[in-house]
């Protein structure tokens, strides 16, 4: 007997299931073609949207960045960890997204657990999408406020938990990712913060996949719907379209000012590296600069998806380079990626939980790394394997 048998039996049992896996390997950088087991795929799964990852503009500065400053901080931002540029990254990011303040975290899942339980206490209640992300649910489970879920996207759904609950709590924090990362479909932020102002509720917005993709230059799904200076708490990450690492809270002052003093991966875990932030200035200030990156992005997944749905395949109601390719059945779904990736397309099968049963689907996600020639071979892959599967 040993004190770990547990998870021996549910480590046999996932094996079992067919759900066990081993981690795949990437034997170089992340780009639009990668040699992942050593063997050169197309990848239509990562979240550098924008090629920025890989940029020689972004890889140099993290380079200058470790020269000048070294390879780690050394320390939380409340004692020593806060050198001078991770001040700038904040005051370039607070210009990018064309808000008051920006306070960094060290990723976007560091960002919701810190941030949330900042903000609300005992007596608050949190109003959340039940489609939200995973890190927004350790936020909220880590706060002492109460929660509510409304159905995804239903508006009037939303208003039914504030009617009956709004006047029992001192603070209401309504919390909703700016685009759904399953599906790709965008926030209904206008109606959200209409109601927000009716109910006098605050409002929490994580666009971890709004930002660099949607808006002007990338500026997030608050730019793209026009509403600056009407969501308290905007969560960006420096992980995805950015291309390196880290998280944020773009707000006013007065929640920085309040972040600093109580969010805990501050106050107790060390601070961003000087290579990542080095590396995100110079990828932030590039978008800054120039619509080139999110305007090749979207025309590079545009013209995917419209091949897609000319061959009949279902691409749901995604309104962003997010592109599922619905199939259903989770074994079947898993059957599809793996043929994919022995004709040399690399796509992840999401399924059951991270989906409903039976709403089994592959995730491309398209960057404006991919070539057309990229994209043709994958659309011609999905043609072949497709038939074969009988799914178009
Ligand atoms: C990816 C993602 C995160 C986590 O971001 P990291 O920077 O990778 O930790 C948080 N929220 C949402 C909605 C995400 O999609």
């Amino acid at each position: 007997m040993n004190n770990l048998d547990y998870m021996y039996k549910q480590v046999e049992q996932l094996k079992k299931d067919g759900v066990y896996r081993i981690l795949p390997i990437n034997y170089g950088p992340c780009t639009n073609v990668i040699d992942l087991n050593h063997k050169s795929v197309v990848n239509l799964s990562s979240n550098n949207y924008l090629g920025l990852a890989t940029h020689p503009v972004v890889t140099e500065a993290a380079i200058e960045a470790v020269k000048k400053y070294g390879a780690g901080t050394g320390s939380v931002r409340t004692i020593v960890g806060n050198q001078d540029l991770l001040e700038e990254l904040e005051v370039v990011l607070a210009e990018f997204k064309r808000e008051e303040a920006v306070t960094c975290f060290q990723s976007g899942l560091n960002c919701n657990i810190g941030a949330i339980q900042a903000i609300v206490n005992k007596g608050d209640l949190i109003v959340s999408d039940e489609l939200n992300h995973a890190s927004i649910i350790d936020g909220v489970r880590l706060s002492r406020a109460d929660k509510a879920v409304y159905k995804h996207s239903d508006i009037s759904d939303l208003e039914r938990v504030l009617k009956e609950k709004r006047e029992n709590y001192n603070n209401v924090l309504i919390i909703t990712d700016g685009v759904f990362s399953m599906d790709g479909d965008l926030a209904k932020l206008p109606e959200i913060v209409t109601l927000a102002k009716k109910y006098n509720c605050m409002t929490y917005v994580d666009d971890a996949h709004g930002s660099g993709v949607l808006g002007e230059s990338g500026r997030g799904t608050v730019d793209h719907f026009g509403l600056h200076g009407q969501v308290d708490f905007i969560i960006g990450t420096l992980s995805k379209a950015i291309g390196v690492i880290g998280g944020y809270v773009a707000s006013s002052m007065i929640v920085k000012e309040w972040l600093l003093h109580r969010a805990r991966p501050l106050l107790f875990s060390t601070a961003l590296p000087p290579a990542a932030i080095g590396a995100t200035i110079a990828s932030v200030k590039l978008l800054m600069a120039s619509t080139e990156f999110t305007d090749r992005l979207w025309e590079n997944a545009n013209y995917f998806k419209a091949k897609l749905n000319d061959l009949g395949f279902d691409t749901g109601h995604s309104q962003t380079p997010i592109t599922p390719v619905m199939v259903g059945e989770e074994a079947k779904t898993m059957e599809f990626s793996r043929e994919l990736l022995a004709e040399g397309v690399f796509v992840s099968a999401i399924v059951f939980p991270t989906v409903a049963k039976g709403k089994g689907r592959l995730r491309c996600m398209i960057s404006a790394a991919h070539t057309l020639e990229d994209l043709d071979k994958a659309v011609k892959v999905f043609e072949k394997v497709g038939r074969k599967l009988e799914i178009i």
